[in-house]
Formats: C-alpha cells, sequence, structure tokens
C-alpha cells in the first residue's frame, strides 16, 4: 500500500503544492504548513490539483444531487474567494454558516473579502467571529490575529 502525503495550506488549509506561493485559494504567502492525508473527496483532490473550475463544478452537482454539508458549502465558498466572486462567496458562506453555526470558517473567509475590500474595521469584527470559536486550531488562531492586527493597523484612530 502506498502512503501518499499531501501539503497543506496553512491558512485556507486546503491541499497545495509546496513550490506553490502565494496561495492560488486564499493568497496566503506562506509555504505550505503541513502535510496530511491524502484528499479524501475528488472535490479536494480535484482543488489540489488546481482543476479549480472542474471542482467547482463537481461541488454544484453535489448540491444539486441534496449532498449539501457545511464541508461542501464552505468549499464552494473557499473556490469563489479565489474566483474574486464576491457575491458567490457570501452566498456560501452564509450557507455553510447555516448548516455549520459553530464553524470559524466562514467568518474568516468573509474577513479576508472585506480586507481585500479595505474595509478595515468589519473585517476586523469578522476575525473576532472566527476568534471566538473554540474549534480553531492554535495555529490558525495566531495565523487570524495576524490577520486582525494588520487591519487594525489601517483604522484611524480618533
Ligand atoms: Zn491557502
Amino acid at each position: 500500500m502506498i502512503f501518499e502525503e499531501t501539503n497543506y495550506c496553512g491558512l485556507c488549509r486546503l491541499p497545495r503544492r509546496v513550490s506553490e506561493a502565494p496561495c492560488q485559494i486564499c493568497g496566503d504567502p506562506a509555504p505550505p504548513q503541513f502535510s496530511g492525508e491524502f484528499p479524501s473527496t475528488l472535490a479536494l483532490r480535484l482543488i489540489g490539483e488546481r482543476r479549480l473550475n472542474i471542482a467547482w463544478a463537481e461541488l454544484e452537482d453535489e448540491v444539486s444531487r441534496g449532498i449539501e454539508s457545511g464541508a461542501v458549502c464552505l468549499l464552494l465558498a473557499w473556490l469563489a474567494f479565489a474566483f474574486q466572486d464576491e457575491r458567490a462567496m457570501e452566498t456560501w458562506s452564509h450557507e455553510c454558516l447555516r448548516l455549520s453555526p459553530d464553524s470559524p470558517e466562514p467568518h474568516l473567509l468573509l474577513g479576508l473579502t472585506l480586507q481585500r475590500a479595505e474595509r478595515w474595521a468589519e473585517a476586523v469584527a469578522e476575525y473576532d467571529v472566527a476568534l471566538s470559536r473554540p474549534c480553531l486550531e492554535p495555529e490558525r488562531r495566531e495565523r487570524i490575529e495576524g490577520l486582525r492586527l494588520a487591519c487594525q493597523a489601517n483604522i484611524p484612530e480618533f
């Protein structure tokens, strides 16, 4: 049996090639942060191969067949972020929150989107919600704290 390891991005935690910088999904400039198991689903494998349009079609197909989970919605939201389709990103983030209300991920995504739009105060508010979720991994918590500080620094003081 072959044990294949895949590298994963430290910020979006999606499969990512070692040489890819910045991450094509979330824009993280740091190299991939950890390696783990070979992706378990077709959509994740396609994302790992950066066949993003095919991954999108596969995920939409899953939704149309009623296989709509928080995880599927989250992947659609990350892909929409990669495509810079803000409307789709918001739709799928909110759908993910409806199915997985405790997930920090949609708030991270909304924060990144608001940060990209230079809407600093709103980005900070979303990062704060993400940071309030207990299931956030420590190393990712650190990353989000860093993003939050970067946004905070851009808010003028009165
Ligand atoms: Zn990433």
